[in-house]
């Protein structure tokens, strides 16, 4: 049989169904995993994703064209019956699930296997191919439990809280920074959110996804600021944005902390390894669940995981495709209303 899908010119198609999937260029139809900037670009006719994803889709894309679709429902198109499953890596994040003649294919998105209060926890689909990312496809990534994480984070916030010093986490603004929120203990002081986070906690919000109160810079008393923690986009560092902080202690939360030097090269005085993407157990334990004998590694460590898992005994191979890394230490390309969003913050 065919291949159900393959890469074109404009992203990732699926041959009988007639539609991409995370489509870099403009497409008529688009089924979306999720709405970081790589994954979820403006210009398609019409977009199908996850329900629970259609309220940041609109934060960040304006008005689109978008039917939401329940996990675990379907709708045919050309004759193929497609569904969309948790993937655990932002809110709405779907895998795709795409059934044509009796053979499935999956499409992961980006996803993460350890489940977090602000997104529906990922769920392995059973298929006969399996595309899969691998941001962090090297043995060397191994996270630590996400609790041991936010005490470190919740311990230097309050430290520098004693001390009468600001505590600033660069974060990314969609996923990263709402994760943080969901996981530190609010008690400590007052949560300053830069401008590209704030109203994606709406969006969380309004979904139903429980975040602690959180205000904009200009909301809180010069004093306060001295026991606050600060979440920003990596953009803010080095801004005007900051002086307002003085004497502040900075820190970057990504999967990418665990490198060693990137702590260094940042220029900031903690890494929080934090990632909202599958380590590389994780990945392995994901791609078994899926049963699947074919895989298809599409982004990061592409020529690692592909030989492993031939290694393995299973039928593996690369797409080269578009998509960038939300975790990056420098500011991944962003979609243009959260960069107007972005330069509104100031306010
Ligand atoms: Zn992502
Ligand atoms: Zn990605």
């Amino acid at each position: 049989m065919a291949d159900m899908v393959v890469v074109r010119k404009e992203g990732l198609y699926c041959v009988p169904g007639q539609f991409y999937i995370d489509p870099w260029q403009p497409v008529e139809r688009a089924v979306i995993t999720h709405a970081h900037g790589d994954h979820a670009r403006v210009g398609h006719g019409h977009y199908l994703a996850a329900a629970s994803s259609v309220g940041v889709l609109r934060t960040r894309l304006g008005e689109i064209h978008i039917d939401g679709l329940d996990y675990g429902a379907t709708v045919e198109h050309n004759g193929v019956t497609i569904s969309l499953h948790p993937a655990g890596h932002v809110l709405g994040s779907a895998q795709v699930r795409m059934e044509y003649k009796g053979e499935v294919w999956v499409a992961s998105g980006d996803y993460k296997v350890e489940p977090d209060g602000t997104c529906a926890p990922f769920e392995p689909v059973r298929c006969d191919t399996f595309i899969t990312e691998s941001t962090f496809g090297l043995p060397i990534y191994r996270w630590t439990a996400q609790q041991q994480i936010f005490d470190e984070l919740n311990d230097w916030w309050r430290k520098n809280a004693a001390q009468g010093r600001c505590s600033v986490v660069f974060a990314y603004a969609f996923g990263k920074a709402q994760r943080i929120l969901a996981g530190i203990d609010p008690s400590i002081g007052p949560i300053v959110c830069h401008g590209a986070a704030e109203p994606i906690n709406h969006a969380y919000r309004a979904a139903g996804v429980p975040l602690p109160p959180t205000c904009m810079v200009g909301d809180v008393a010069k004093a306060d600021l001295q026991r606050a923690l600060v979440i920003a986009p990596p953009s803010a560092s080095g801004s005007p944005w900051m002086k307002r902080f003085g004497d502040y202690s900075d820190a970057f939360a990504s999967g990418w902390m665990q490198l060693r030097g990137a702590r260094r090269r940042r220029g900031v005085d903690r890494g929080f390894v934090l990632s909202d993407h599958a380590d590389w157990p994780g990945l392995l334990e994901a791609i078994a669940a899926t049963g699947a004998p074919r895989v298809i590694v599409t982004h990061g460590s592409i020529p690692v995981m592909v030989r492993y898992l031939r290694e393995q005994g299973l039928d593996a191979a690369g797409f080269a495709t578009e998509y960038g890394d939300d975790e990056a230490v420098e500011e991944v390309a962003q979609a243009p209303v959260q960069a107007a969003v972005e330069e509104s913050g100031d306010a």
